[in-house]
């Protein structure tokens, strides 16, 4: 058992087991005398594999027939180009949800493209952050798609479900930090997107779950990697792909399916997270923001009540073989991610640690 917790925001801490699967399989890839990494992407043995992360992507999520699953290099944020790129068609507006850093960010990069409308916003109440009223707000004539992030990863506020839309106005969402750690209801959804770093893998692949009528449309000077259709008639194989990344992200998700699949990561996330925030809510030394219907239950923030502790607390925490506890450079602080990854021993240490340092230092 290893003994340092990595609790960074991403790339972030992945499953010992699935580790140790890819250092026994590095050298020679099930007898073939190959590594993975030095297969043809055309080879038989690595469209087995592609074909067979696709197929856990599709059983875990309950992906219906309509959608297609890509496979794709340029992180998340190139969705935030190739959204816009490929969905507005001929309409000149899209509507986007403004509820952190990775929202904003998403709806910067559209304004190269259309015009942006947001329709709901992160704000305060009492003290605490909440999310927009997911039964309230309007939507512009002539929205060519509606834009969110479930899970804002900076933040730590997550949205409890998705929001509900009208005919078949598509949903977008940037499920980065958030995929694969609860059931989604795909068909809600028009199109779903998560770089693999911090839920199902490592840094350098991005899985795109897009229903079929939304193929097809790009704008005309679209460059080819970044066209969706494309993509898809080449089975994610435009260019070379991000072969290690691809065959890791699956071992990722048969260690999933082996747990109990998503049903399974949810109840753990709820308990992770609960352990924390029980024990912010039980003190006054420790502070967190986010209103308790959206707190996140993948990356959890928090201040000490004297700010000049905070070196001390990395410090210690360090030593205790708790790492990457400092809060994100714009809002400075702490924050605990916990992605599926994260073993729920690792957040008793936390918690202990948590717990040790308040009656020493309060
Ligand atoms: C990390 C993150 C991103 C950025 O992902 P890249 O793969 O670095 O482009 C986007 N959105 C969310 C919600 C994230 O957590």
């Amino acid at each position: 058992m290893r003994e340092i917790f990595n609790f960074s925001a991403g790339p972030a801490m992945l499953p010992e087991e699935v580790l140790i699967r890819a250092q026994e399989e590095l050298v020679d890839w099930q007898g073939t005398g190959m590594s993975i990494m030095e297969m043809s992407h055309r080879s038989k043995e690595f469209l087995q594999v592609s074909e067979q992360t696709e197929q856990l992507v599709r059983e875990l999520l309950a992906v219906p027939t309509n959608y297609r699953v890509l496979f794709l290099a340029g992180g998340a944020t190139s969705q935030f180009a190739m959204v816009p790129m490929n969905l507005l068609q001929d309409k000149q507006v899209a509507a986007y949800f403004n509820t952190g850093q990775w929202s904003k960010k998403a709806l910067q990069e559209a304004q190269l493209y259309c015009q942006v409308e947001v329709i709901g916003t992160s704000h305060e109440v009492d003290g605490l952050q909440c999310l927009p009223d997911l039964e309230k707000f309007e939507l512009p004539a002539q929205a060519a798609y509606v834009h969110y992030c479930a899970n804002e990863t900076i933040a730590g506020i997550e949205f409890p479900q998705a929001p509900e839309l009208p005919g078949d106005l598509p949903l977008v969402t940037d499920m980065t930090s958030s995929l694969f750690s609860k059931p989604c209801d795909i068909a809600k959804h028009g199109l779903i997107y998560a770089s693999a770093q911090k839920n199902f893998g490592h840094a350098g692949i991005t899985l795109v779950i897009i229903r079929e009528d939304l193929i097809g449309h790009a704008l005309p000077n679209t460059p080819s990697l970044f066209n969706y259709q494309k993509e898809v008639e080449q089975h994610s194989m435009l260019n070379t792909p991000a072969t290690y990344s691809w065959y890791f992200a699956g071992l990722m998700l048969q260690w999933i399916k082996q747990q109990g699949g998503v049903q399974a990561m949810d109840q753990q996330s709820r308990n992770k997270s609960q352990k924390i925030y029980q024990l912010i809510d039980q003190s006054d030394f420790y502070i967190n923001k986010i209103h308790p219907q959206y707190r996140s239950r993948l990356n959890i923030p928090f201040t000490l009540h004297d700010p000049s502790l905070d070196k001390d607390f990395l410090q210690q925490a360090k030593q205790a073989g708790l790492v990457n506890l400092a809060g994100h450079r714009s809002v400075g602080g702490m924050r605990a991610s916990m992605y599926v990854g994260m073993p729920e021993q690792g957040v008793t240490r936390l918690a202990e640690f948590m717990q040790d340092f308040e009656k020493r230092c309060a």
